[in-house]
């Protein structure tokens, strides 16, 4: 946070005690005191400034304007303080805005700091948790307009920001007292702009209802909250800082819309299933602020108001993930407008339709908003007109709800925080882990210190091992949470006289365990003691006990939940997103648990970075890079634009330090600027460089030079194809957009070797797009049919298709490719596969599989088990590049039933087209730019070979 320049002299930027610091603290005081003598009337209220009331139809406050307001009300209030967290992605600035009393303000690093140290919980007994619950303030984190095209809650901001700058009733005075409010107005104000533009430039025009043609964020739509457990985006990583760094909050909420039908406002509890890893006292305190929520929206005669249906909230999906730290977590979603526009919805509907706010997709949350009486919905909507003004009215409401019950049981949520570390704490005694060990030496060190830098961002504590130690690797799965295992001396104590009798009984439990044990020990393995393994001197350890412990196992561990129903015999209780997030899994990084306390000194670490490679002498014959190492392509993508000739290798190659794999990139060249550049690579960008390679003679390196890269991109924004545009960027593939007008034009070879068609977009979306009756041009129609003749003709004269999970569709559909889906048609109760982590076997012989493991892992979101379809294998024409497992399950972290209908099904595969050729993915190879850990299967497709 590099808080703004001395715009407001009343509330310095937090700063390390220091005379200078008093001085300014007590000029502040000062200031502060004549500030609030400063009558009110001194501050403008929305309509004066902005001309129009909050909420008024048809008229939308800009991000600037909405900032310009934020300063000039941190100028003439004593209560509000900007924060300036830096340039957006698109240069915009993005804030916080700090509300408190403004005694508060000369106090507030005290605050933090109270916060912080009731949060972590290891150093403060009970005596000193309540002492400083009594000291102490509660922060409220609220984050506004996560998605832009839910408009409503940016213009919330301002209305709520002015009452707590401006208003002196009883309530307001109690909340400043208690709570530091911190509120991101717009936790995407790129997004906030486009959506205000486009709505303005197309009122009273025909086009007024056009939905907006590209994404709400440079690189990302819909799925911006889903970032927040990998930090993708600028964005997300200010939330971490705020989060984590700057502040200590208890209490976050965010707020959403959904679609226009159904209930008014969904606001939690979370209906089930809710993950068991979070200590229980913060689903209470989730129930404690949705009870006021819903009795203050009742109160004020608000109706429709839906509780503890509809959102599954459970995992990393969204902003909510602070949950995983025990910060209680909450989200309300207010049917929509359009936009700024009244609809009139029919009130009858069961439910949203789930648009613009994600809703009520199928299964996601049982009624989703029935306009029955029931004890979800007391007082249903009958219907009628819906405005942008209802929805600030509602989350106003939900707002001072929240604001009002923190305020009021401040000391309960300092001081619950201290519990529910406790709980944590004692959670990771008795269940473990002692550790997660991230080894140093893996195939890819740069991405597991990757990985680890992630978690630090997210207030994990990380330690680095100064020298290599032994620990015990814990295979068994992590111990259900909430199981504790009876104390055996406690039990003796209390029992007594019946000692001896219980001995006999203990005896022949254990007997039969061990039996049990060794039925299963002779199918496996013989019985052998756990043997220490070896860690590395630079490895990752990561405590069991920390405060972020739910979310180290939720995506450390391989998750295997139990699978719950609707009711017997019905569908499963499907979550709102994912069923894991396995970010080990995801990135491809080997992570160790140890249960059991090992000894080792370590440093505490702020960043993680990969080890210092060797630095490269000058070579005799040439230089070599691992193909295992993501970084590697960065660094050949880099030699590439600049001239270098790289080749890579058709099978291993054996260098000083040990043994490359095929597909090793190889650099011939020997000049002084070559070693120079090498050199570089292994001390700036920590990349490992290997010198005079020597490979059989069976080996032929083959030069590979850049593809030049089209990445089609449909009016209908596609989230998946933002999310490749950076996946793209952050390794340096060079790539231009295709649009419909492109692609129709035909000859693409002209300009491209490889197309892709990103995830999401089906055949009649690609040939029809957006009709020119709802969208004005450029935006209107789709490639039609001339453009699927253009790509047909382009793979024919030699061009690569790619396809991500069910963009295979145009395949399916345009091509005469003898492969089917192996998943189609079928469903519950036979087969059920949510999004999920699953096995994946890799053929790394083959180019597209060159640096994989063997076994990998794939994120699964809806995609393929490819099967030839009367497909002659032995006309070649055809590689499967990696497969389903056909041995074991096929699940390896998540829910899923039915793993045989994928098992030793096609994953990956290849198929040759005429002169060209078709790479088709049946998974999300490059899914939110996150799984990093398959990212070699999709760049390997973008070099041509010579
Ligand atoms: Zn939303």
């Amino acid at each position: 946070m590099t808080p703004r320049p001395a715009k407001n002299p009343l509330h310095p930027a937090r700063q390390r005690p220091c005379i200078g610091s008093a001085i300014m603290l007590l000029v502040a005081l000062l200031a502060s005191s004549i500030a609030s003598a400063v009558p009110q009337a001194e501050i403008p209220t929305p309509e004066e400034f902005f001309g129009f009331a909050i909420g008024t139809d048809e008229k939308l406050a800009r991000w600037d304007q909405i900032l310009e307001y934020f300063d000039l009300l941190a100028e003439t209030s004593g209560r509000v303080r900007v924060d300036e967290y830096g340039p957006t992605t698109l240069d915009n600035r993005f804030v916080s805005v700090v509300v408190t009393a403004p005694e508060n303000f000369a106090d507030i690093d005290r605050y933090v700091d109270i916060g912080r140290q009731l949060a972590d919980g290891r150093s403060l007994s009970q005596q000193q948790a309540r002492a400083l619950a009594q000291e102490g303030k509660v922060t409220v984190v609220l984050n506004h307009n996560i998605h832009s095209s839910e408009i409503g809650s940016s213009q919330t901001s301002v209305q709520l920001i002015y009452e707590m700058a401006a208003l002196n009733t009883p309530l307001m005075e109690e909340v400043l007292e208690n709570v530091i409010m911190v509120l991101v107005p717009s936790s995407n104000p790129d997004g906030q702009i486009m959506v205000t533009d486009w709505y303005n430039q197309n009122l009273d025009t025909d086009f007024e209802e056009a939905p907006m043609p590209y994404l709400y964020h440079h690189y990302a739509g819909h799925d911006n909250n889903r970032d927040f457990f990998m930090g993708n985006l600028v964005e997300t990583r200010y939330m971490f800082k705020l989060m984590f760094d700057d502040w200590a909050p208890q209490v976050y909420l965010d707020q959403h819309q959904m679609g226009s039908g159904g209930a008014r406002m969904f606001v939690p509890p979370f209906p089930d299933p809710q993950s068991p890893d979070i200590p229980p006292l913060l689903f209470q305190e989730i129930r404690l602020l949705g009870g006021q929520i819903v009795t203050d929206l009742q109160a004020e005669g608000k109706k429709g108001i839906l509780t503890g249906e509809m959102y599954r909230i459970y995992g990393q999906e969204g902003a909510l993930n602070w949950r995983f730290h025990n910060v209680v977590g909450l989200l309300t979603e207010t049917a929509s407008a359009r936009i700024a526009s009244p609809v009139t919805p029919n009130s009858g509907g069961r439910a949203g339709r789930g648009g613009r706010g994600g809703g009520s997709r199928g299964g996601r949350g049982g009624r989703g908003g029935s306009s029955e009486f029931s004890v979800a919905m007391v007082d249903p909507w009958r219907g009628g007109t819906w405005t942008l003004g209802d929805i600030v009215d509602y989350q106003m409401i939900a707002a001072r709800g929240v604001l009002k019950q923190t305020a009021r049981n401040r000391e309960d949520f300092l001081y619950n925080q201290w519990l529910m570390a406790q709980e944590t704490l004692k959670r990771a005694e008795i269940e473990g882990p002692y550790a997660w060990v991230i080894p140093i030496d893996q195939s890819d060190p740069n991405t597991a210190a990757d990985l680890v830098q992630r978690l630090i961002n997210q207030g994990i504590e990380v330690y680095q091992a100064g020298e290599s130690f032994e620990a015990i690797l814990s295979t068994d799965p992590l111990p259900l949470p909430g199981f504790i295992p009876p104390d055996p001396a406690e039990e003796t104590a209390a029992e007594g006289g019946e000692e001896e009798e219980n001995e006999e009984a203990e005896e022949v439990e254990e007997a039969e365990e061990v039996e049990e044990a060794e039925e299963v020990e002779s199918e496996e393995e013989p019985e052998t003691e756990p043997e220490p393994v070896t860690y590395a001197a630079g490895s990752f350890i990561i405590p069991g006990a920390q405060r972020g412990r739910p979310a180290l196992i939720d995506l450390l561990e391989p998750r295997s939940p139990v699978i719950k129903y609707e009711y017997r015999d019905g569908p499963v209780q499907r979550r709102y997103d994912s069923t894991a997030y396995t970010m080990s899994m995801q990135m491809g990084v080997d992570v160790a648990r140890v249960d059991t306390q090992f000894d080792v000194t370590t440093t505490t670490i702020s960043t993680a970075v990969p080890p210092m490679p060797e630095i490269p002498n000058r070579a005799s014959s040439g230089y070599a890079l691992d193909p295992r190492i993501n970084e590697s392509y960065v660094a050949v993508n880099q030699l590439l634009a600049e001239g270098v000739e790289v080749y890579r290798s058709s099978g291993p190659l054996t260098v000083e330090a040990g043994e490359l794999p095929a597909g090793t990139f190889m650099i011939s060249r020997r000049t002084p600027e070559i070693a120079d550049r090498m050199q570089q690579i292994a001390s700036e960008m920590r990349v490992p460089v290997f010198i005079d390679p020597e490979g059989s003679g069976s080996n032929m390196p083959v030069q590979i030079s850049g593809a030049r890269i089209g990445l089609y991109k449909p009016w209908q924004a596609s989230m998946d194809e933002g999310w490749t545009r950076l996946t793209l960027e952050n390794y340096g593939f060079p790539f231009q957009s295709v649009d419909n007008a492109r692609i129709r034009e035909g000859d693409l070879g002209a300009n491209f070797d490889v197309l892709i068609i990103p995830q999401g977009v089906q055949p009649r979306t690609l040939i029809n797009g957006i009709s020119e009756e709802r969208i004005m041009e450029p935006y209107a129609g789709g490639v039609g049919d001339e453009g699927i003749e253009a790509i047909i003709e382009f793979v024919e004269e030699g061009g690569t298709l790619l396809t991500f999970e069910r963009s295979d569709q145009i395949v399916f559909e345009h091509f005469n490719v003898p492969v089917k889906d192996a998943l189609q048609g079928l469903q519950q109760p036979d087969f059920y596969l949510p999004p999920a982590v699953l096995k994946l076997d890799v053929n790394n012989e083959h180019p597209l599989g060159y640096g994989m493991k063997e076994n990998a892992f794939a994120f699964f979101g809806g995609g393929r088990a490819y099967e030839p379809d009367g497909w002659d294998a032995a006309a070649g024409n055809m590689r499967v590049v990696a497969t389903w497992p056909s041995e074991g399950r096929v699940l390896a972290s998540g829910e899923m039933l039915g793993d045989e209908f994928l098992a030793g099904r096609g994953a990956v595969i290849e198929v040759d087209y005429d002169d060209g050729k078709i790479v088709m993915y049946g998974f999300r190879v490059q899914h939110r730019a996150q799984t990093q850990g398959t990212f070699k299967l999709f760049f390997n497709a973008l070099y041509m070979t010579q």
